[in-house]
């Protein structure tokens, strides 16, 4: 390609509305436009980018059996109602109206519609395994678009589904997955860590996101020093650790009028008590209920929920442990109104010791929380602290024999740095990582609510297990360029293999002996199936070399006068501090060297 055949709008300023080195490099750069907010235009430079990973990933979903077919933006959205996910999305999912008042969803993910699709088609054990995948347009109405295509509402997802009919089958589905993920990734040029992620129904080691480690990563990242555990916050499990309920009190118990002070860092401020030092205490509400939602008529089970005031209650935690000590099937976080309703839990005020004289309340505990000392707690009373709360005076003792039932130990908030690890013997330390990739177990969900089932040998049906493989394409891009190694000061350092092009020739001016040379080279390069792009403008070298740097070329050829005198040319990796003289009848096997790294 001809630079001055081509549009690559390239920015010395920095645009005011991005922050993010890579929104800011893909900004300048002229990869991309935004059109709306979450919406990109992709410029000639960003979709050679874009095609290229694409190219990778199909490469390796075909190559790890997976079978490509493209699916509608479209769907119906009775289908979403079916799952129940319409109401999980929430509004993340777009819906639009057509001309006859129907509702449809913009996709944001296909599992409903690759359902549908493999019950149409799918009826035998026999022909499964199957693993279909796509890549296609997202819409998500996400709460904050925002860093670029790192998090858009409309973005390119490589998404891909298996269905088998046992456990064995579908853990060969994911690995397979998993396997050509981290091909996909290797091949991208990306420096990326494996997590533990939340895993939903089918639980344990279900799920996996691949994470590229950055500052500006939305995910929270904790990981074992001694390095046999990485997991997201949101999953991460906590090693072993001591509890005392049974020590005795630091002192009579203190009632404390703190009126309007509604956050822990307010409460023990006016207190004068660190936040480690006070009980957080979340309330929970487990209703009964069957397939069609929770019966909020029915009497329903209360678990008060306590951490450490510098801690954070994990919500999936909480509801995974419920679900399977009671069976609870619809757990939330209680409704305020609710709460003071039917049991008098005064949300905001709700110390640990509210459970007692209760019927259907208990209480769950994190071991840091279940200690002898100094606490300031909720008083149960609007406005209301108390001060040297003990376990065993206001809680185990209230509550007699029933308190080894009613008071559960356990894991329940989101691990921080410091925490011992739950795999080996070291430490968990933080990190911020940007999700590019998640592989998921589903099980039976989808294909239990839309009635998906196969016939077995013996001609009975059985449910099918499926599992869900995501990749974020343009966050990909974004990805190597948020990379330590992915940018400098004078702009993109793009890895080869999804660069825009692998070589760029630049002509200290575009004339004479430099202008054949150049344009011998382009021809050569071209025809060797080199991705070359020629700087034909009729600009000053300085700018020219600016604009490659910005654009960040692995290779470039500078052709000039002085070096052509001694039939040499200049050739420079990007990522290079020097550049070095070649020979002209070296060059292509140089580029060929360089490139494919023979
Ligand atoms: P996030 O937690 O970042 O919102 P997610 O977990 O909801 O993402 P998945 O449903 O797992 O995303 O989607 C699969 C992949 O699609 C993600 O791993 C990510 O790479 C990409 N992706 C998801 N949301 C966006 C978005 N808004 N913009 C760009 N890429 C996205
Ligand atoms: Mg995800």
């Amino acid at each position: 390609m001809r630079w001055s055949q081509t549009l690559i709008p390239t920015m010395r300023q920095v645009p005011g509305e991005a922050v993010v080195p890579s929104h800011q490099l893909m900004l300048r750069a002229g990869l991309i436009q935004q059109v709306a907010s979450g919406a990109y235009s992709y410029l000639p430079l960003g979709i050679r980018v874009l095609r290229k990973v694409m190219q990778i990933v199909r490469e390796e979903m075909d190559g790890a059996g997976a079978v490509e077919v493209f699916l509608p933006t479209l769907q119906p959205v009775e289908w979403w109602e079916q799952t129940g996910r319409r109401e999980a999305y929430g509004e993340n999912l777009f819906v639009v109206k057509d001309r006859h008042g129907r509702e449809l969803a913009m996709g944001p993910t296909h599992e409903e519609v690759m359902t549908q699709l493999v019950k149409a088609y799918v009826s035998s054990y026999r022909q499964v395994p199957l693993t279909l995948y796509q890549i296609q347009t997202k819409f998500r109405d996400e709460f904050r678009p925002r860093f670029g295509v790192l998090r858009s509402r409309e973005f390119q997802m490589k998404d891909a589904y298996s269905f088998d009919i046992d456990i064995e089958g579908l853990d060969k589905s994911y690995d397979a997955m998993y396997n050509a993920y981290c091909r996909i990734f290797e091949r991208c040029g990306l420096h990326y860590v494996i997590v533990e992620a939340e895993s939903g129904p089918i639980g344990g080691n279900a799920s996996h996101e691949f994470m590229i480690p950055s500052p500006h990563g939305e995910d929270t990242i904790l990981s074992s020093d001694g390095g046999d555990y990485a997991a997201n916050v949101e999953k991460c499990e906590i090693g072993e650790r001591a509890y005392d309920l049974a020590g005795e009190p630091t002192g009579e118990l203190e009632r404390v009028h703190t009126p309007g002070q509604a956050t822990i860092e307010d409460v023990g401020k006016f207190m004068k008590v660190k936040p480690k030092n006070m009980l957080k205490t979340i309330v929970f509400e487990s209703m009964s209920g069957d397939e069609n939602g929770p019966q909020p008529d029915q009497p329903s089970h209360w678990a008060l929920v306590v951490v450490r005031g510098d801690h954070e209650v994990n919500e999936a935690k909480v509801r995974g442990l419920i679900e399977s000590r009671w069976g609870g099937k619809y757990v939330a976080l209680a409704d305020e109104r609710r709460a003071r309703e039917r049991e008098g839990f005064e949300i905001g005020y709700v110390g640990p010791h509210a459970v007692v004289g209760k019927q259907s309340t208990a209480v769950i505990v994190d071991p840091d929380a279940a200690q002898a000392q100094f606490w300031a707690s909720g008083a149960n009373e609007a406005d209301h602290h108390v001060k040297h709360f003990n376990w065993k005076r206001d809680v185990m003792d209230g509550l007699g024999d029933r308190a080894e039932e009613l008071v559960i130990v356990a894991d329940v908030r989101n691990a921080v740095a410091g925490d011992p690890s739950p795999r080996d013997e070291g430490v968990m330390v933080e990190s911020k990582g940007i999700e590019v990739g998640h592989v998921f177990k589903l099980g039976t969900k989808y294909s239990d609510a839309l009635g998906l089932k196969v016939a077995d040998e013996e001609q009975k049906e059985c449910p099918v297990l499926m599992g869900c493989y995501g990749i974020g394409v343009n966050r990909i891009i974004a990805a190597a360029l948020e990379a330590e190694e992915g940018h400098d000061d004078r702009g993109i350092i793009w890895p080869t293999a999804i660069a825009p092009y692998e070589v760029v020739i630049t002509p200290i001016r575009y004339e004479d002996r430099m202008k054949e040379v150049a344009d011998d080279l382009y021809a050569k390069l071209s025809e060797q199936g080199v991705d070359v792009l020629q700087d034909d403008r009729a600009e000053r070298p300085g700018v020219k070399f600016n604009d490659a740097d910005l654009i960040g070329i692995p290779l470039r050829i500078t052709v000039g006068d002085k070096g052509l005198a001694n039939d040499e040319v200049e050739f420079k990796p990007r990522a290079a501090a020097d550049a070095e003289m070649v020979a002209l009848g070296d060059v292509l096997d140089r580029v060929d060297a360089y490139l494919n790294g023979g």
